[in-house]
This record gives structure tokens, sequence and C-alpha cells, in this order.
């Protein structure tokens, strides 16, 4: 953090700089013009009064304008040199706050095993198609040869039509979507089905009175199949209409203009979307580098720590970092558990188990507590066969 704000002082400083050079450079150049102006108006006075000479005043005048636009280049030409030592001792500060070589950080096995290029360029393409920047995934493409077949592509571009079409406040490819994908979508379609229609009736009510028609019609058309599950989210739509006349903003119905409205449905639409698809909701190359960059300021403090007290490499383990670091709970994937007896985390080795009061433990600490072929739970405690406990899947 103090890197970042002693970096924001010199940028501050910077930006003074520019605004007040800019004020007094304008003022001066704005005299200058008025200036020559005048002196122009003078010339062209000569030349056409037939007077071919100038006089011993006039040449004085052009003579001191001429010295003035010296002056006045010079003057500019220090300020633009005052603003360049500003700007270059931003870059000081930047180079002096933050480090920029961090190949200190790779792990040694990941430098044996070296990087897979082709499973790398294979993400950043993913990530592009996904971001709906279908242009450059398709030019590195070309350029890492890696080809993406067509049906791998065309679900990431319809996705992101869709959800153009949804920020534009259209929700018709959404819903002929929905209707290309119903089998698939089981349960899931009618409450996606219904957010659309209610949002298509909310942007009729947004347009105000002179859609009233449509309003209605759209409601008779498009909701008769939802009355059974949304009862009340209906009710609230045609209350509405009452204050259609006088101004939803103003009526107690004017949480449905909210705008958080529309963003809603393009996060449920692309959840939906990406779980039929078989994808995960966010990029994994974004999940991985957020994962990285959350990370690194621990890492670099660790490095300082093992490099001050002169502390054997404790990076040696394969699959592990030297510390742990909590990411914050974006970032949790998977439930965890940990032991209450033994206060170890659950792994494939070391599973969770059941047991029959309900309560559960690791298998360790199951295999500790048995004594014989009876096992005393160590909350409630029920006496059972160890046998009788089952394996909790997260
Ligand atoms: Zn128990």
């Amino acid at each position: 953090m103090d890197c970042i704000i002693n970096v924001e002082k010199e940028v501050d400083n910077v930006i003074g700089k520019f605004s007040s050079v800019q004020d007094k450079t304008d003022q001066i150049l704005m005299d200058l013009i008025t200036n020559l102006q005048k002196l122009q108006r003078d010339l062209i006075f000569l030349s056409t009064s037939n007077q071919c000479e100038l006089s011993g005043i006039q040449t004085v005048i052009i003579n001191q304008n001429i010295a003035k636009i010296r002056d006045t280049i010079s003057q500019v030409a220090m300020n633009h040199r005052e603003i360049h030592g500003a700007v270059s001792k931003v870059g000081k500060v930047l180079d002096k706050n933050f480090i920029s070589n961090y190949s200190h950080l790779t792990s040694d096995t990941f430098k044996q095993e070296g990087l897979n290029p082709y499973l790398l360029n294979q993400a950043i393409i993913e990530h592009f198609l996904r971001q709906g920047m279908l242009e450059i995934g398709e030019e590195l493409m070309r350029e890492a040869k890696i080809s993406v077949p067509e049906e791998k592509k065309n679900p990431f571009s319809e996705l992101n039509d869709i959800l153009a079409g949804l920020k534009k406040h259209n929700v018709k490819p959404a819903l002929e979507w929905i209707k290309a994908n119903k089998e698939k979508l089981g349960d899931r379609h009618t409450q996606l089905e219904f957010k659309l229609h209610r949002l298509q009736f909310i942007e009729y009510l947004r347009q105000g009175v002179h859609k009233q028609k449509e309003m209605i019609e759209y409601a008779r058309q498009n909701f008769q199949s939802f009355a059974d599950d949304h009862e009340k989210e209906m009710q609230s739509l045609m209350g509405s209409l009452v204050f259609l006349k006088s101004g939803i903003a103003q009526s107690p119905y004017s949480h449905l203009l909210d705008p958080i409205n529309w963003n809603e449905i393009c996060d449920i639409f692309t959840r939906d979307a990406c779980s039929l698809l078989g994808m995960s909701v966010e990029s994994p190359l974004s999940v991985t580098f957020n994962a990285g960059t959350i990370a690194l300021p621990a890492l670099l403090n660790l490095r300082q720590v093992m490099l001050q007290s002169s502390v054997p490499s404790v990076w040696t383990t394969k699959d592990e970092l030297p510390i742990p670091i909590d990411l914050g709970k974006n970032s949790q994937y998977h439930s965890i558990f940990a032991c209450p007896i033994l206060r170890q985390q659950s792994n494939d080795s070391n599973p969770p188990m059941k047991l029959i009061c309900g309560h559960v433990i690791s298998k360790d600490a199951l295999n500790k507590l048995t004594i014989g072929n009876k096992l005393k739970c160590p909350y409630c405690p029920v006496e059972q066969n160890p046998t009788d406990a089952r394996q909790i899947q997260f």
C-alpha cells in the first residue's frame, strides 16, 4: 500500500505541473497571437495603401515581436523540460517501489518440467473466446498453430451475442436460446425464462405510458404458464401499472427500474449457460491470475524473511506452497473438512467419516478411537461399530 501511495504522490505532482504549465502557456500564446494578428493587420494595411517601405517605428515593432516570439519559445521549452523531469521521476519511483523481476519466485521443479506452451496458449485462447474477443483468439490460434474445432468455438460466440443483447436490454436472443436448449436446461429453464419475460415487461414499463397496450398484450401472451410459481412477482408487476401515468420512478414500485436487475440476469444466464456447456462460470485463466496476484505479496515477504535469516529453503514440497495463503471467500471452490479431533484437513487418504449418531470425524481419528471393534463417539457418546461409519464426499 505504501508503494502505491508513494507513486500516487509523484503522479499527482506531474498532474499539478501539467495543469499549471498548460494554464500559463495558454495565456502566453493567446497574448502572442493577439499581438501578431494586430501586426498582420498593419502590414496588410501597408500593402494596400501603396506604401512600399516600412517606417522606422514599424521596423522596431516587428523586431520587438520577433524577440517576443523567441522568448516565448524558450519559456515554453523550459516549462516542457520541467514536466519531463517530473514524469521521469515517476518512472524512478515506480522502479524503486515495485519489484519488476519475479524470476526468483518460480520453483525449481517448475523450471525443470518446463512450461508447456501449448497448454498455456490454449488457456489464453479459451479466455479470449470466453470474453467475446473472438478476433484476438483466432489470431493467436493462427500464430500458435493451435486449432480449436468450430463446435467448441460456436457456443462462446453465441453466448457473447446473447450477453451483448442483454446488456442492451434485448431479451429476444436469450429467450430463443432457452427455447433451443429447453430439454437440456431441465427445471432451470422456467426460472430463467420468467425472469427474462419479467425484464421485458419492466422495459416497457420504463418506456412509459405509451407502451401500456404492448405491456398488457405481452403479459397476456407470456405470463400465463408462470402463474402458479411466480404469483407474487406477477402481482407486483401488475400493481405497478396503477402508477404508470404518474411515473414509476416516484412510486412504491421504483425498485423495478433498478439497473441491477439487468446485471443480475447476465450473471444468472452466464451461470446456467456455462453449466449447460460443462464449463466453469469464470475463466480459469483469470482465476489463476487473480489467485497469483493475491498470493504474490505474501510470497515476496516470505522470500525476504528467508534471505535475512538464512533459513534453508522451505520451498521443496512439490505441490505445496511453504505457507498457507488465504485467497478470500470468492476463491473457495471446495468445502474443506477439518477433523475436530486431530485438527487436520481431510484428504483422499484421510477422508471425513460420518458416524451413525451423525457426528463426523476423520478416518485417522476413527481408527485411533477404535478399540477392538467398538467405537465410542467422542461427542455424544454413542457406542457403535466403526464399520458402520460412512465416508462423506464433498
Ligand atoms: Zn456422536
